[in-house]
């Protein structure tokens, strides 16, 4: 069998975390199986529309480095598709839910209601009264033929509706097995709304028929439409697809996780210096681990282990200590050439210094690294030494006079140094430590006042990392105004 998935995003805003779980575990199954994966844009709710929103997700995808074989694709900053099966926007297919809904209505399975808004909100609230189940009475499903024509013919305000046969509905969920459902407990779903629009429903059955999708994997929270989607596929005479619904992702404390944009929002962790790899990886395993004992894994292991037999059914935690564990890993094990593409934009006020001083800047500093965002504030002393009091130069077991001698003999020698020597890391190292070891120096007396005296930080990277980084020219400065401050 030819797999095809889909990941089809209603266009309200930013990517979901729990969306990005979605496309990706798509994705990995499409590409296990050798298969396609198609993006669809599902926007007939047109009151959740949000500007922009279609544009944002296809670069947010992309930056994630999840690529799809059909859908709407950004030419430029232009809207376009690519695949031979579109349009992939639902507000472009309406002819084709009119078609099928009237279809239905022909052969029975559907029916023309034209009750108002009114008239239905006074059956709900009856219905709540009498603790009764609220579901539509099918008081349209009476209506006769002529009535009917004489309505639609007068341009009457009107809805189509499906009619869900007796019966019970079984359907098969790959992560969770054989669900039965009696039909009694399901309304007669609005396929057609009344501005010309097909609900989700609708859409999503056509469209995943016609585009040729064979496996819908999606979040848990659509699993109760299924009865509805497998009672349409037969009354279309469809060839059913296979259903996989993901577990639910939670907060620490089990709670549903939240909607805050903030805290799900992908551009959001994106722009906060999470790598596209990381959270790929993150994302990856909520709910799904290929070995058990492992985290690291590239997107090509993901595929080559992904197996949807294997997701959880219980809901997966978002651990954010577990994501910033694991950026700090992608950050200091990533392709350094890769790593400074990345932070580029992150460098702030140090953005001005020269690429090559920047890419040993992230060199030193991203051993210690959480987001690439942090490079912000830690780049900021590379460019000016920051104001620091005297007593910072003292180590806890010397004195000021201690340090005044150490940076007073560490200042020759730096001047005396060659300055080819300050492009080679280990050589300044070398060269300090030899002159603490002939001298029977400790190493707190030498190097604390010298990392001190760089940095102007009491925490900082090393003292070879950091003269390494400044130069002997700057080094040279920034010695001088300690021992100022030393002695003034
Ligand atoms: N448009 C739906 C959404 O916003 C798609 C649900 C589905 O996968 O069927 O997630
Ligand atoms: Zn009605």
């Amino acid at each position: 069998m030819n797999v095809k998935t889909r990941f089809p995003p209603s266009p309200t805003g930013f990517l979901h975390v729990g969306s990005l779980r979605t496309a990706l575990y798509n994705y990995l199954f499409a590409k296990k199986h050798g298969g396609t994966f198609i993006v669809r844009v599902e926007d007939t709710d047109r009151e959740r529309l949000v500007e922009g929103a279609v544009e944002s997700l296809i670069r947010t995808l992309k930056t994630v480095g999840i690529s799809y074989d059909e859908g709407p694709i950004l030419v430029g900053d232009k809207l376009s598709e690519k695949g031979g099966n579109g349009p992939y926007t639902q507000s472009q297919r309406l002819p084709i839910y009119k078609e099928h809904a009237q279809k239905l209505v022909e052969q029975g399975s559907a029916y023309y209601c034209f009750c108002s808004k009114e008239r239905l909100e006074e059956l709900r609230n009856q219905q709540q009264i009498a603790k009764l189940q609220t579901k539509y009475d099918r008081h349209c499903l009476k209506l006769d033929a002529q009535e009917i024509s004489r309505r639609l013919a007068a341009g009457e305000s009107h809805v189509i509706r499906l009619q869900i046969p007796d019966g019970e509905t079984t359907f098969q969920d790959e992560i969770r097995g054989s669900i039965t459902i009696s039909n009694s407990e399901i309304d007669d779903q609005v396929l057609m709304k009344a501005d010309g629009f097909p609900t989700y429903h609708l859409a999503v059955v056509v469209d995943d028929h016609l585009m040729g999708v064979t496996h819908i994997i999606r979040g848990e929270e659509w699993i109760s439409s299924v009865p509805k989607h497998v009672i349409l596929y037969k009354a279309f005479r469809f060839p059913m697809p296979s259903f996989a619904h993901l577990p639910l992702i939670l907060n620490p404390d089990k709670s549903k996780l939240s909607k805050r944009q903030g805290d799900v929002a992908v551009e959001d962790y994106l722009e906060k210096g999470y790598l596209p790899e990381a959270l790929v990886n993150f994302v990856a395993l909520l709910g799904f681990n290929p070995t058990g004992d492992r985290e690291i894994y590239t997107i090509d292991e993901l595929i080559e282990a992904f197996d949807l037999t294997k997701v959880n059914k219980s809901g997966a935690v978002f651990d954010r200590t577990k994501l910033d564990w694991m950026n700090g890993q992608y950050i200091r094990s990533i392709d350094s050439k890769r790593l400074f593409e990345l932070a580029q934009p992150c460098f702030g006020d140090a953005s001005t210094l020269p690429d090559e001083q920047k890419k040993k800047i992230l060199g030193v500093e991203k051993e210690r690294l959480v987001t690439l965002k942090e490079l912000e504030e830690r780049a900021k002393m590379y460019l000016a030494l920051p104001e620091y009091p005297a007593t910072d130069l003292v180590w806890k077991k010397a004195d000021a006079q201690d340090a005044t001698l150490h940076l007073t003999n560490l200042l020759k020698l730096v001047e005396s140094t060659e300055p080819a020597v300050f492009d080679r890391r280990e050589l300044i190292e070398e060269a300090i430590k030899k002159y603490i070891g002939d001298n029977g120096y400790q190493n707190g007396n030498v190097l604390w006042p010298l990392r001190v005296a760089l940095s102007g930080q009491t925490q900082s990277s090393g003292p070879f990392d950091l003269l390494w980084v400044l130069g002997a020219h700057e080094g040279i400065q920034r010695i001088t105004i300690a021992i100022d401050k030393l002695t003034s």
